[in-house]
This record gives structure tokens, C-alpha cells and sequence, in this order.
């Protein structure tokens, strides 16, 4: 099975996306000295240390003028994976504005070459299952959440898929829907956004502030010999990792940034103590790791999109990303 050939490679991947200038900033000085290969070095002010100068090493770094194509590529064997009935996680990681939402959707005004991981992701999966369609007959059906303050809510919900669909079965509760199109998935993309949207105003960006996870149930059935192979995959743009300053915001705000931090360590201590192979895992502490559960460790592959932004003044954030990063890892 081709997730053999991906043992190889280890279980738990990170990958490090550089975001460039935004439109009207370029050519600033970049807090990015250089990158290659899999490091990436960053110029610190002398107060993050002596030689004012970092270096970090993933498994690869893809630097501000990669395109989405590019950055899509090395994940396309995982999904190869999913289709042999493997389980799969992929999270993007990082402070907001850090690209997070535009590795994993793509930015709003989407075009095919645009379009992020999640449809990429989809696209192939129904690609490959049509090509051993003489083999297998495939079943895909997705769900869609968010978990905001560690209550999980199904962003799939209108009265017809309330009525119609069967209850899920790693996200108790959430809705499964049966697709067989990546125009289907984006209907439902779609849906999920705006259910996301609720409740939320642009200064109150709630997208920022909570967890949003795509699952992808894929069921496969040998013709020959009726053996059915399950897998499945969870596409995971994280809440934004920054820190905030206690002293300066209090009630709901506080709450929402102790659980974010909260969670995104449970997260981190999850991943290390996989990559460490530890024997004890500490999958309870977060409502995340409690849902993903399955499909952490394991015969699962776990991969990490760390993002970081080249602006000075987020060098902090930056540096603790990265260090966040350099844990999870098995570099
Ligand atoms: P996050 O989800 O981490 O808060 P976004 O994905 O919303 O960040 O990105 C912030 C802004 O930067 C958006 O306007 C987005 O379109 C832009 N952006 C992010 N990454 C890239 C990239 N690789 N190339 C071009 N623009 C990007
Ligand atoms: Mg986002």
C-alpha cells in the first residue's frame, strides 16, 4: 500500500510557509534573511537573542513567491493515503494574517489557481478514485465544524441537510453529507463559511478565534473482493496562535484567548509527544485532540502548516511560532 512507502518518511511532517509583502507594502525590510532548503532564518532584535540572527528546520519551507500549486504538491501522497484507508490531519498553523485561511481555502476572490489545500485536497480524491473505478467504488461524504470557547458547532446546518443526512461518526452530532463532486464541496464550503459568519462583524473577526475543521469520510469497497477500507481526513485551519496581553483585555476576549492558548498547547504537547513516541498521549485536554483523536498517531499522518509573517514588528510572534513549530517536530 503507498502508505508504506510514506512510513518511510515518517508520520508527522511540518512545513513552513513564509507569507509575502501584502499588496502596497512590498520590499520592506523582511524579519525572512533567507531560506533554504528546509531552514529558514530570521533576523532577530538583540533582545530574542545574541547574534540577532535564528535559524529553524522542517521538513521543507516554502518561501513568499511559492505558488499554491507548489505548496499543494508534497501533500498529495497523504490523500493517495486516505484512499487506502488510512487517516490523515492537516492543520495550518500561525498568528492571524499569517495566511492561514489562504494556504487552506485560498483568498476570497478564488480562481482555479488560487484555490487552497481543502479543494485541492478534495479535487484529487475524486481524481484518483475515478481512476480505480474498475477496482473500487469510493463513498465520500465531508463534515464541517468549529470550535470556538471548546463548544464544537456544526457549521454544515440548513433545514434540507438537518432533515436528510445520517449523524456523523468522529464529530458526534455533525452533520455528514455524501458528496460526489468538488462542486459539491464547494457548495458546501460555502455554506460552512456562512454559518461561520454568524454572529460575527469585521472587528469582531470570530473566523480568527476558533478552530475550523473539514472532515473527509472516504469509504472504499473492493469489487473483487468486498473487503471496504475506511479513511479519513481532517483539514484544520487553527485559531490564531497570538498571544495577548493579559493586562490588556479582559472578559469574553480573555476567556477566548485563554482557551485558544489553552487548546493550541494541547495540541502541541499531542503532536511532540507523538513525534517523541511517547507512550502516554494527552489527547483529553482539548476539545481538538479529543475530537481528532483517531486520527492523531497511529497509522495516521499527521502534517503542519506553520505560517509566518515577514513584517518587523511580528518577529515575536514569529519566533514563538517557529519554536512551536520546532516542537512538534522530528526534524
Ligand atoms: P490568517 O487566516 O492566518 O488570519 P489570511 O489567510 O487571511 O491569514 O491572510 C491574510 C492576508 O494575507 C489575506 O489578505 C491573504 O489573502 C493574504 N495572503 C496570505 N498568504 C498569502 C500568500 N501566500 N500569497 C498572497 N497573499 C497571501
Ligand atoms: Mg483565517
Amino acid at each position: 500500500l503507498y502508505n508504506q512507502v510514506q512510513d518511510l518518511k515518517g508520520s508527522i511532517r511540518v512545513y513552513c510557509r513564509v507569507r509575502p509583502f501584502l499588496p502596497g507594502q512590498a520590499n520592506r525590510f523582511s524579519t525572512v534573511d533567507h531560506i533554504e532548503e528546509g531552514n529558514v532564518t530570521i533576523i532577530t532584535p538583540s533582545k530574542y537573542g545574541k547574534e540577532g540572527r535564528r535559524s529553524f528546520t522542517f521538513n521543507k519551507v516554502f518561501g513568499p513567491t511559492a505558488s499554491q500549486e507548489e505548496v499543494f504538491s508534497d501533500t498529495r501522497p497523504l490523500i493517495r493515503s486516505v484512499l487506502d484507508g488510512f487517516n490523515v490531519c492537516i492543520f495550518a498553523y500561525g498568528q492571524t494574517g499569517s495566511g492561514k485561511t489562504h494556504t487552506m481555502s485560498g483568498p476570497d476572490e478564488l480562481s482555479e489557481k488560487s484555490q487552497g489545500v481543502n479543494y485541492r485536497a478534495l479535487n484529487d480524491l475524486f481524481l484518483l478514485s475515478e481512476q480505480r473505478k474498475d477496482s473500487f467504488c469510493y463513498d465520500v461524504s465531508v463534515q464541517m465544524i468549529e470550535i470556538y470557547n471548546e463548544q464544537v458547532r456544526d457549521l454544515l446546518v440548513t433545514d434540507e441537510i438537518r432533515n436528510s443526512s445520517q449523524k456523523g461518526l468522529n464529530v458526534p452530532d455533525a452533520n455528514v453529507v455524501p458528496v460526489v463532486s468538488t462542486s459539491d464541496v464547494l457548495e458546501l464550503m460555502k455554506l460552512g463559511q456562512r454559518n461561520r459568519a454568524v454572529g460575527s462583524t469585521a472587528l469582531n473577526d470570530r473566523s480568527s478565534r476558533s478552530h475550523s475543521c473539514l472532515t473527509v469520510h472516504v469509504q472504499g469497497r473492493d469489487l473483487t473482493t468486498g473487503a471496504v477500507l475506511r479513511g479519513c481526513m481532517h483539514l484544520v485551519d487553527l485559531a490564531g496562535s497570538e498571544r495577548v496581553d493579559k493586562s490588556e483585555v479582559t472578559g469574553d476576549r480573555l476567556k477566548e484567548a485563554q482557551h485558544i492558548n489553552r487548546s493550541l498547547s494541547a495540541l502541541g504537547d499531542v503532536i511532540s509527544s507523538l513525534a517523541q513516541k511517547n507512550s502516554h498521549v494527552p489527547y483529553r485536554n482539548s476539545k481538538l485532540t479529543q475530537l481528532l483523536q483517531d486520527s492523531l498517531g497511529g497509522q495516521a499522518k499527521t502534517l503542519m502548516f506553520v505560517h509566518i509573517s515577514p513584517e518587523p514588528d511580528a518577529v515575536g510572534e514569529t519566533i514563538s511560532t517557529l519554536k512551536f513549530a520546532e516542537r512538534v517536530s522530528t526534524v
